[in-house]
């Protein structure tokens, strides 16, 4: 008994301590005391313990002053690389990350078939072809996470890819058979909103991230949890309904949300509205800048039906920080300040409202953010950009 508690406290005081280490970027062995409130010692034997296993580096800082010069210690980025992948509507997008979370690669696959069959040739090939690319790290392809638009049971099956029409395939099965390789399966919005806390808003416990692509999902975060429901379908907020009788939507109801905010809606109407088939976010760009009426009086429009929902989520989660990802929002000038206008209900409470700086790789990111987490079985993961490009 004594052992397996000595044994489970070790376990549990090396995910510390590495969590720190990522955290800091570079950390020396008395700051990592002080922080984690371990003794020396017991730092000193876990420290050494990693070394020996290649997952962190020793760095002798330079120091201008004379005296001791600490010895820094910082994640081994080269011990194992993470691969991300977002299956999307029109394309699958790869990318690829070394143990700090920056990412070393990333290229994008288009596609025009729906059958699941070759979509998996797909994925198993490129799978393979990572593996084989980083199979000089002393870890290789630490773990791959697949980003899926559509509904994501909790034991990481797929029940329903709308745009796919998919029901019922096991992914995660089929590829670990196909690749040897172990995947994890999860919903796109829930990686978005993993990507923001860890590359970013890592002090939030409480943030919510709306995608808004091809449809519209939420990745909740209410006190540092995923928020994922009995079956894992939560934040599947774009079939809100929020226009009684409204367009009618590939899920069988009337009215909802994702058929007036959701990019693609915006994009039809405006296709349509400009004669022009395939409109870019270049075009977006140009129309933007150039105060082209039409493309006006639709955002009008468009951020109206934005905030109807936005005021839901809101009124439902209070989150501190709200993360809006969209292309589209990020082209259009003013983009936040409009939406906060409309957002005046004295109930509804949140501190920050802000657009993605990740736009489209939120996805990929939060999926090797995901990959890194379960490989070094920590329970926190900050990465650490801003300290370390200081
Ligand atoms: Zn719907």
């Amino acid at each position: 008994m004594v052992t397996g508690d000595a044994s489970f406290i070790k376990k549990i005081n090396r995910a510390i301590i590495i969590s720190k280490i990522i955290e800091h970027g570079m950390i020396s062995r008395a700051d990592l005391a002080k922080i984690t409130g371990l003794n020396k010692a017991t730092i000193s034997v876990q420290a050494a313990d990693l070394l020996e296993e290649n997952l962190i580096i020793e760095t002798q800082q330079e120091h201008k002053n004379l005296g001791r010069r600490p010895i820094m210690l910082s994640i081994n980025n080269q011990a194992g690389f993470a691969l991300g992948i977002d299956l999307d509507k029109y394309s699958i997008t790869f990318t690829l990350s070394n143990l700090s979370g920056a990412l070393v690669h990333s290229h994008s696959i288009e596609m025009e078939t729906s059958e699941y069959d070759l979509i998996l040739k797909l994925l198993a090939e490129q799978i393979t072809f990572y593996k084989e690319k980083c199979s000089h790290a002393p870890y290789g392809l630490i773990g791959v996470v697949i980003g899926i638009h559509g509904i994501v049971n909790n034991d990481e099956t797929i029940y329903f890819v709308p745009y796919h029409q998919w029901h019922n395939k096991n992914l995660k099965a089929d590829l670990k058979n196909e690749t040897g390789v172990n995947i994890i399966v999860e919903n796109n919005a829930n990686l978005c909103s993993f990507a923001e806390i860890v590359y970013k808003h890592y002090h939030s416990e409480n943030l919510l991230s709306v995608s808004l692509y091809s449809g519209i999902g939420l990745g909740i975060m209410v006190n540092n949890k995923l928020l994922k429901g009995c079956d894992g379908y939560a934040g599947e907020i774009g079939h809100m309904i929020i226009v009684p009788g409204g367009l009618p939507c590939s899920c069988g109801n009337l009215g909802c949300w994702e058929q007036y905010a959701s990019e693609s809606s915006f994009m039809k109407q405006l296709s349509a509205a400009q004669n022009k088939e395939n409109v870019t976010y270049e075009d977006l760009r140009v129309w933007f800048t150039g105060q082209d009426p039409v493309i006006n009086r639709l955002m009008r429009d468009y951020i109206k039906f934005l905030a109807y929902g936005l005021n839901n989520i809101i009124n439902l989660y209070n989150p501190e920080i709200l993360v809006i990802n969209s292309e589209l929002l990020r082209l259009y000038p003013n983009a936040l300040e409009e939406i906060e206008a409309k957002l005046t209900s004295t109930l509804g409470q949140y501190r920050k409202l802000m657009i993605s700086e990740f736009g489209k790789n939120a996805c990929s990111m939060g999926a090797c953010a995901l990959a890194i987490k379960n490989f070094l079985e920590v329970k926190e993961l900050s990465f650490a950009f801003e300290e370390s490009s200081k």
